[in-house]
């Protein structure tokens, strides 16, 4: 059914609700992160200690983390050098494209994608059949185009809670 693509397999409130416990347990040592909104709010330069924090403790377990964003320019360039993680820019979300290159270049297996949008983040993974979680956003200033996307977003989770299928916010 076309809902499946809209719809996330977790919902957390924040990036750091995901526990590297968590990834572990669930053989998740490959995770992508949204950046705007996800990682930090987008008008925001510098990832903030709490996610930093995360990100060492991904590591102390041996998951690797990539980022992911469909902007670049200095500042996306700036975020990928403070947090020393690797990924796409101009990833052309929800194209599926990106999602797959990504899969393929940290080696395949089971991979986690993290994002705060339906339309781009959760319909990106859907459509290169990965599994992701849906977070709410850091609330930075958004684009017309993801004000619109907000919209479409809310109808989805209309339809997708009056089907019983959202999953419930959790820490994880
Ligand atoms: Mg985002």
């Amino acid at each position: 059914m076309i809902l499946e693509y809209f719809n996330p397999d977790y919902r957390v409130k924040h990036l750091c609700d995901i526990s590297p416990k968590w990834l572990k347990r669930n053989g998740y040592t490959k995770v992508v992160v949204d950046i705007d909104n996800t990682l930090l709010p987008r008008d925001k330069n510098l990832v903030g200690p709490r996610v930093m924090n995360w990100l060492r403790s991904c590591r102390q377990m041996g998951i690797t983390v990539a980022l992911i964003s469909n902007n670049h320019g200095s500042r996306i360039d700036a975020i990928m050098r403070q947090t020393n993680c690797g990924g796409a820019t101009r990833a052309a979300k929800p194209m599926p494209t990106a999602f797959k290159r990504l899969v393929k270049a940290m080696g395949g297996g089971k991979v986690l994608f993290v994002g705060d949008q339906i339309m781009t983040d959760v319909l990106g993974a859907k459509l290169a059949k990965q599994k992701v979680i849906l977070c709410d956003s850091l609330g930075g200033k958004e684009l017309w185009i993801t004000r619109v996307n907000r919209k479409l977003e809310k109808f989805f989770l209309r339809r997708l809670a009056n089907n019983n299928m959202l999953p419930k916010e959790r820490v994880l």
